[in-house]
């Protein structure tokens, strides 16, 4: 079963919760996949079964259609969060990682084009590989912070938290204004451009400025 986990591998005690995520973040992503710039964001969730240990082998299901790998700065939170203020956010978060915001990208242009929702595209078992966290006292400017996936030796996807359109604090601002967040609870703050698809056998290599170097590799679920 999946347990949150430090740097030393050590569990933290925090319950395992769901996952909130904010779709369209970064200029270049949003660039990529043709869509408008909306004025409101679009928060969408994955169930806690979603989530599993980045270090295991990744098991991507292969029967429908591209899995397409979207790195994202993963935040844990520690307080419960409702109407929160910017203020409030701040000492809701315990700390920080990378994780994937699996997609299976096939599945949701279909979704998208009946006017469906994305749930089995974004929600399927195992759909957010995320790695070990960092507390936040030791990840001073978390806004700007570079991060990397390379895929067989070659850079897919490069950003910085810097270029976010919404900040880590005001989008989980924004997000306990629609659904309450709770201790255990991860957010997943965007992708930058590069998303792709992977295959099984695929070494993968998650970089967080010099914080996190994380190596894994994919396998057929
Ligand atoms: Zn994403």
């Amino acid at each position: 079963m999946y347990q949150h986990r430090t740097r030393c591998g050590d569990p933290i005690n925090l319950p395992v919760g769901k996952v909130v995520c904010i779709g369209q973040n970064y200029q270049d992503h949003i660039a990529e996949m043709k869509n408008q710039v909306a004025k409101e964001a679009m928060y969408f969730m994955k169930p806690p079964m979603a989530l599993c240990a980045i270090e295991q082998p990744i098991a991507i299901p292969t029967q429908h259609g591209a899995v397409h790998h979207e790195i994202e700065l993963a935040v844990l939170l520690q307080q419960p969060l409702k109407n929160a203020s910017v203020e409030q956010v701040q000492y809701a978060i315990w700390g920080y990682s990378l994780a994937l915001d699996l997609t299976l990208r096939d599945v949701q242009q279909r979704l998208k084009q009946l006017g469906r929702p994305w749930d089995m595209a974004k929600g399927f078992d195992g759909a957010c590989p995320v790695g070990p966290f960092l507390p936040q006292a030791q990840m001073k400017h978390p806004q700007q912070l570079d991060f990397s996936l390379s895929v067989n030796g070659v850079i897919r996807q490069s950003g910085t938290t810097a270029t976010m359109i919404r900040g880590i604090q005001q989008m989980i601002s924004e997000m306990s204004q629609w659904f309450t967040l709770q201790p255990g609870d991860i957010v997943l703050t965007g992708t930058p451009a590069g998303v792709g698809p992977l295959l099984p056998g695929d070494e993968l290599r998650l970089q967080l400025g010099d914080a996190l170097n994380l190596k894994t590799t994919v396998v057929a679920a």
